[in-house]
């Protein structure tokens, strides 16, 4: 049965509502006929949360768009990687209630990114390049890869400093999870331009790539940058051209967010595009790739 119809939840707000049948009517339709079921036996109790589901519906623009990222798995936790408030390593002392009402625009843009038909087109045209640099993905390993990316569940995503993203996985008692981080320049500015270098990149890392695959930076094939990337800019291009980004500059709720955060402390690269720190490949490789790109 239909308890109750919230019209309009703000973003990254709580709605409380009291049951009606607490202290008023207890008698409710169901909703494929018109049995009555008398709900007063929960008036002490209140309904355990297991059998309460919350349903998305409605039929404008915006949530027709938002509605197809249930073909996600995905996850979403902030994380504060610097709970020492470190300075010198490279995650922001603290993760800002803006940083993260931006940084869950930006994953809401990227799902729906990853979601495309276009997206999914042009990645299983791509000629993708595993961990050794050399083997090409076949046909049905880049299906299982496009797969494996929307299967994703837990991403602790966090905000970092000195580079401009980072991507890798951890554990906790057996469980895989995708650690995520994005520099103060993403945040700020992923609604006004393409990200996809930077933020298909962390994915590729997310998904157990190293920086010999094009599955982080791009490799040239016959001349043209090709891998993850690439698609994923183009992509980006494509939905900016077209103002179909869910989460665009005019319906984002505090434009104020958009405006650079000059509280963070940390001295924040913003030049270097190219940059990228993992979780688990260490430094001299990400020189030697960056090496091998100039
Ligand atoms: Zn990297």
């Amino acid at each position: 049965m239909e308890l109750f119809k919230i019209n309009k939840i703000d973003g990254h707000a709580i709605q409380q509502i009291k049951y009606s049948f607490i202290d008023g009517e207890a008698n409710f339709k169901t909703l494929n006929n018109n049995d009555v079921i008398d709900l007063s036996e929960y008036k002490e109790s209140g309904i355990p949360t297991e059998d309460i589901k919350f349903s998305f519906m409605g039929d404008g623009e915006v949530f027709k768009k938002l509605k197809r990222l249930d073909a996600l798995s995905w996850e979403i936790k902030y994380h504060d990687y610097d709970t020492n408030n470190d300075l010198n390593n490279n995650w922001e002392e603290d993760i800002s209630a803006k940083d993260i009402r931006r940084f869950s625009g930006l994953m809401i843009n990227l799902g729906y990114v990853f979601t495309s038909n276009e997206f999914k087109q042009q990645f299983l045209d791509e000629e993708i390049i595993d961990n050794d640099g050399e083997t090409i993905l076949t046909q049905v390993e880049k299906e299982v890869l496009y797969q494996k990316l929307l299967d994703k569940t837990l991403f602790k995503c966090g905000k970092v400093v000195n580079f401009s993203g980072w991507g890798g996985w951890g554990t906790v008692n057996g469980n895989e999870y995708s650690i995520l981080g994005f520099a103060e320049h993403i945040l700020k500015d992923y609604l006004k331009i393409e990200t996809g270098f930077i933020t298909a990149h962390e994915f590729g890392h997310c998904l157990g790539y190293n920086h010999s695959s094009n599955m982080t930076y791009p490799i040239k094939v016959n001349g043209v940058n090709t891998g993850i990337s690439p698609v994923t800019s183009r992509i980006m291009n494509l939905f900016f051209e077209r103002n179909e980004f869910p989460i665009s500059i005019d319906n984002y709720y505090m434009p104020d967010d958009l405006i650079r955060d000059s509280s963070t402390s940390k001295t924040v690269n913003n030049s270097d595009r190219g940059a990228c720190q993992d979780h688990v490949y260490h430094l001299p490789e990400v020189k030697r790739i960056q090496n091998r790109l100039r």
